[in-house]
């Protein structure tokens, strides 16, 4: 239920013979959701590409086939919700949804630097869900160099406490899929 993937690639399409950092074991151990059992986090790291988005898909929607309540929102979707929940029913609805899922999937995560308003609403996000839901969060940014854009020291710790305190996290192949497999019209 829920979600809003922007598109939909299942675990079966996730090829690893390209990537030679995750094991088919471990991409099992995902699979079997042990880890939202025990609210654990996971970070998806790589450069554009590496498939970091189609495998949070493809977990959110074996999570749904679980009968889990999964929501999928980029960073950027995420932060106008946070600052528009005032004012707009609709983003009241689906920050509702976000922070009663099972499962939240966090795309993009630094994408853009964040001013210390959007940090704080961010942290308090993060607060709420914290051993509460599982969040998969992707990024091509390693957490040490979130601090820079999440701007605030003390924010930033307070954050990865919650985020890195119980987690998995992933390094996806430098070499980008999209790159290889993409189509020429020559
Ligand atoms: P990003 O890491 O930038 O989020 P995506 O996950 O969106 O990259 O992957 C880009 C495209 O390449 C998608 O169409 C995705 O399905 C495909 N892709 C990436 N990695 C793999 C893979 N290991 N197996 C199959 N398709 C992949
Ligand atoms: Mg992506």
């Amino acid at each position: 239920k829920w979600a809003k993937f922007p598109y939909l690639k299942t675990l079966k399409e996730f090829d690893l013979s390209e990537q030679t950092s995750l094991s088919q074991r471990q991409l099992n151990q995902l699979e079997e959701l042990n880890w939202m059992e025990k609210q654990f986090n996971l970070i998806l790291l790589g450069p554009p590409g590496s498939g970091k988005t189609h495998l949070s898909i493809s977990l959110g929607i074996e999570a749904i086939q679980r009968g889990f309540q999964v929501m999928f929102v980029t960073m950027g979707e995420l932060i106008n919700l946070l600052k528009s929940r005032e004012f707009t029913r609709k983003s009241q609805v689906l920050l509702n949804r976000i922070e009663s899922s099972d499962l939240v999937i966090i795309d993009d995560l630094m994408y853009m630097a964040m001013d210390q308003r959007e940090a704080n609403l961010f942290f308090h996000l993060i607060n709420h869900l914290y051993e509460r839901s599982s969040i998969v969060l992707t990024s091509n940014k390693s957490p040490d160099e979130w601090g820079e854009l999440l701007g605030d020291d003390g924010i930033t710790t307070a954050i990865l406490d919650r985020l890195l305190h119980r987690v998995e996290i992933i390094h996806l192949n430098e070499d980008s899929y999209r790159m290889k497999h993409r189509q020429s019209m020559f």
